[in-house]
C-alpha cells in the first residue's frame, strides 16, 4: 500500500461515489499517512467547492490532506481549465489528457500538447496516467520537459487494474523516466473507496525496470511534504498570485 496517495476522487466529481469524509476515514482506518483530494476540472463538470479549498480542515490527526485538483487540457494551445482563484489553494494540481479532447490524433500532436501545456503552466505538479493508449504520448519527450520543470509523471495504478493500459506502456514509461532521471508519482486514482493507497497492481513493474527509488516522490510522507513545499513556493511565485 502507498504511504501517500496523491490523486483520489470524491463526489465533487461526475464519477467520484464518496465524499471527502468518507475518504479521509477510510485513510485513517487502512493506515494511511496523507491523501490528496484531486476532482476534476471543470471541463470534465467538476464541482470544485471553494469552501472546501479555504476552510475545511482534515479531522483526522494521523492523516495528512492536499488538497488539490486533476485539471485538463483543455485545447492545443496549452490552455488548461485551473481556476485561477483557487490556485492560492492548490497543494497539488495534476494534469491529464481527458475525453474533452479528440482520439485519434497520434503521438506527436497529443505529445505536443502536454509539453505545450507543462511549459505554459508552472504550476503543474504532477502530469496523470501520461500512458493513457487513447492519447499516446512520447515518454522520453515528455519526461524530459516534466524533468526540466522539476514536474512528475504519474504511475497510475487503477489503469492497470481495470486494463486500461497494459504493462508494457508501463515499463516504457518508467525506463524513460529512469534514463531521464524525472521523478515518478504512484497513485491509485481512487473513484471508489476500496481503490484507495492501491499500488499493488505497479510495484512488479517498477522492480522489473530497477527503477530508483530515490525518484520516487511519494515514496514517503516526508518526501512528499518536501515535493509539495518546493512546488508552493514556485506557485506563490506565480504573477498575479
Ligand atoms: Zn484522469
Ligand atoms: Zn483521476
Amino acid at each position: 500500500m502507498l504511504e501517500v496517495d496523491l490523486h483520489v476522487h470524491t463526489m465533487f466529481s461526475h464519477c467520484g461515489l464518496h465524499t471527502v469524509l468518507e475518504i479521509l476515514k477510510h485513510a485513517e482506518k487502512i493506515g494511511l499517512k496523507g491523501v490528496a483530494i484531486t476532482d476534476h476540472g471543470l471541463t470534465l463538470g467538476g464541482r470544485l467547492n471553494s469552501v472546501f479549498y479555504e476552510r475545511f480542515q482534515c479531522p483526522y490527526p494521523s492523516v495528512t490532506l492536499f488538497k488539490g485538483i486533476e485539471c485538463n487540457i483543455v485545447d492545443g494551445s496549452g490552455t488548461v481549465d485551473m481556476s485561477s482563484e483557487l490556485l492560492p489553494f492548490m497543494d497539488i494540481v495534476l494534469l491529464g489528457i481527458h475525453h474533452n479532447i479528440a482520439k485519434g490524433l497520434g503521438k506527436k500532436v497529443y505529445t505536443e500538447m502536454l509539453v505545450k501545456a507543462v511549459e505554459m503552466n508552472q504550476f503543474v505538479d504532477i502530469i496523470s496516467h501520461p500512458n493513457d493508449p487513447s492519447f499516446p504520448v512520447d515518454y522520453r519527450e515528455l519526461a524530459a520537459a516534466a524533468k526540466k520543470k522539476g514536474i512528475a509523471l504519474e504511475i497510475n495504478n487503477s489503469k492497470l487494474i481495470y486494463a486500461r493500459t497494459d504493462s508494457d506502456s508501463f515499463e516504457e514509461l518508467l525506463l524513460a523516466c529512469k534514463e531521464v532521471e524525472c521523478g515518478i508519482v504512484i497513485n491509485s486514482d481512487t473513484h471508489a473507496i476500496h481503490e484507495l493507497g492501491m499500488n499493488e497492481l505497479v510495484l512488479p513493474l517498477l522492480e522489473k525496470v530497477n527503477f530508483p527509488e530515490k525518484l520516487i516522490v511519494n515514496r514517503t510522507l516526508e518526501t512528499t511534504n518536501e515535493f509539495v513545499k518546493q512546488r508552493k513556493i514556485l506557485k506563490t511565485s506565480i504573477k498575479g498570485i
